[in-house]
């Protein structure tokens, strides 16, 4: 039996309501008689007039009619298309407001989840200048008219609509998408065709080293062959001096996937190089890498002090990528082991150990939760373990060890406040306490909620 509310409203009313709340998705939240509308683009406070276009049951959707009342937090979105676009969610809430209402979802979640009620969360650390952030831009090409358009697929629809430039975006990529869109078109280069499967061009990536400058193009193309491939390669040096590596990825497969297997150099280096704090890294063509360095060095350094570390520890990192975390840690600790599940991304984290001459920490491929154990079984002792799990969280196999292992402390690296919410359920239950939470705001106008946590091993 159900005991969500029947909808106390039928589809095309128009009703007016006051916004409660707003969704992880950042859709206003208001309650009729108990009963949940979500209503689009709308924020608390705010008194709108809805039409009601869904009813489910227990919640239903709707549309602002009028606003009747406005939240002093809202603002105008300073990009123009921002409704058609769905990159961001929150561009019309006030950066303050952003932050504040990230740092409510997370006790939120950690109360409804986790039950974790008197948990300390700590309020977001933003940043200074919340735009241009991302060091990295895929824009999907398309042909249109003679020409070629560069953008991103409107929302539910697989039409690429043109993007002159994107306010979250480094300066620097947009003018290496606009150029690079420019030059191929001079030169007759054909966009790919998603329904035919024909046409030459299927992506631009531009990466940028925040610290650095260097700049890295892929042209991503569905043959191996690129019509005035040298022509091309001669006008991106000329006109974009920055540019430091230009690589062409080779995806002839009818597929959504944006790389395809097959990368080679055209001209420059293999390489860009980056910095996060002190630790440089090597970024190629298919790296992982942090999107927003800036935030990123914040949130380590946050890791790196729930860590506290003396010198003397084994630190075990597990979802180690190309091994930023484990590499700042090394700084201070006696040893890290570092755990993946991708091959590559463990190249790269030998690589840039080798780079930044660590010689204290160790790699190894495989599932952390499968891993771990292992290396328990070995000897190995961890004093401390971090994680950093992708969305769906750490295994439950891999938290189970970790209660078994019995380290001091447990740093959670999380990219959704969900699943650590859960997780860190499982580790109480498991003996450990949760001290604090620190949402780190990762990804400014977006949904996305980062936070750091710290347990520490029951007495
Ligand atoms: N800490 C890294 C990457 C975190 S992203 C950084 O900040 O750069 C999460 C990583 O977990 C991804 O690299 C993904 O490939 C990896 N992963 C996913 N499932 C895994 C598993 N079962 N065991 C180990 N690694 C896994």
């Amino acid at each position: 039996m159900s005991n969500k509310p029947n909808a106390p409203v039928k589809k095309n009313d128009i009703v007016e309501v006051t916004i409660e709340d707003l969704t992880h998705e950042g859709a206003g939240v208001a309650k009729i008689d108990g009963y949940a509308l979500f209503i689009p683009k709308a924020l608390p406070g705010e008194k709108v007039k809805v039409k009601v276009l869904k009813v489910n049951k227990g919640y239903g959707f709707g549309k602002v009619m009028e606003t009747i009342e406005q939240s002093n937090d809202r603002v105008e979105p300073i990009c123009p298309i921002y409704d058609q676009c769905g990159g961001c969610q929150l561009q019309h809430l006030s950066y303050e407001a952003q932050l504040s209402q990230k740092q409510k979802q997370v006790k939120d979640v950690l109360e409804r989840i986790g039950k974790l009620t008197d948990v300390k969360v700590h309020p977001t650390i933003g940043m200074d200048n919340p735009w241009r952030y991302r060091n990295k831009a895929q824009v999907p090409v398309a042909d249109r008219e003679g020409g070629l358009v560069a953008g991103f697929y409107q929302q539910r629809s697989h039409e690429i609509i043109n993007m002159d430039e994107c306010f979250i975006q480094h300066e620097e990529n947009d003018e290496v998408v606009q150029t690079v869109k420019t030059i191929c078109e001079q030169y007759g280069v054909r966009g790919y065709n998603e329904q035919t499967h024909r046409g030459t061009l299927r992506h631009v990536v531009a990466r940028y080293g925040l610290m650095t400058g260097e700049t890295m193009v892929v042209l991503i193309t569905r043959t191996a062959e690129l019509p005035h491939k040298d022509e091309i390669i001669e006008q991106i040096k000329a006109k974009l001096p920055k540019v430091k590596s230009i690589v062409q990825n080779i995806n002839s497969k009818k597929t959504n996937v944006i790389f395809g297997d097959k990368t080679v150099v055209l001209w420059g280096e293999t390489y860009i190089y980056d910095f996060i704090g002190d630790i440089k890294f090597a970024i190629s063509a298919r790296s992982f890498y942090q999107v927003n360095p800036e935030q990123t060095k914040v949130l380590y350094d946050k890791a790196l002090e729930y860590a506290n570390l003396s010198g003397h520890e084994t630190v075990i990192d597990a979802y180690c990528g190309i091994g930023t975390i484990s590499l700042f840690l090394a700084q201070k600790a006696k040893h890290v082991y570092g755990v993946e599940i991708v091959p590559q991304a463990i190249d790269d984290a030998k690589r840039n150990a080798k780079l930044n001459h660590i010689e204290n920490a160790d790699f190894a491929v495989g599932e952390a939760e499968n891993v771990i154990p292992w290396w328990h079984a070995q000897g190995i002792r961890a004093d401390i373990i971090v994680v950093d799990p992708p969305r769906k969280g750490c295994d439950e196999k891999l938290l189970q060890t970790i209660i078994q292992m019995k380290p001091k402390r447990v740093v959670y690296v999380s990219c959704n406040p969900a699943t650590l919410a859960r997780d860190l359920r499982i580790l109480e239950d498991g003996g450990y306490v949760t001290k604090e939470v620190q949402p780190v705001d990762m990804f400014p106008h977006t949904n996305h909620i980062e936070n750091v946590a710290v347990l520490e091993l029951k007495m």
